[in-house]
């Protein structure tokens, strides 16, 4: 299975305001706040995905009120059999 197959979400830094609505939003909780303990531009410690757990639902999204902020990668259309 390559990359492709595999739900993911992104997380722009300098655009996330770490509200943590899109962190309370995920019912995997794949999502916390980066271990680095770095500030982004505008001074926010930006939210980043812990890279396993996301199903693609897409909630973070729209919960996010940062236009760009966050990004989610669905699982492509598994290819059905013909015949
Ligand atoms: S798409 Fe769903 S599961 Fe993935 S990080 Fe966002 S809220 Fe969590
Ligand atoms: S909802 Fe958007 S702005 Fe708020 S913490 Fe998540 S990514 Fe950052």
């Amino acid at each position: 299975m390559s990359d492709n197959n595999v739900p993911r979400v992104e997380v722009v830094p300098n655009l996330c305001k770490a509200c943590q609505r899109c962190v309370e939003a995920c019912a995997p909780a794949c999502l916390v706040t980066n271990t680095d303990r770095a500030f982004n531009e505008l001074g926010y410690q930006w939210i980043v995905y812990t890279g396993h757990g996301c199903t693609g639902c897409g909630v973070c999204f729209y919960v996010c009120p940062e236009p760009g902020a966050i990004a989610v990668y669905k699982r492509e259309r598994e290819k059905k059999a013909v015949e």
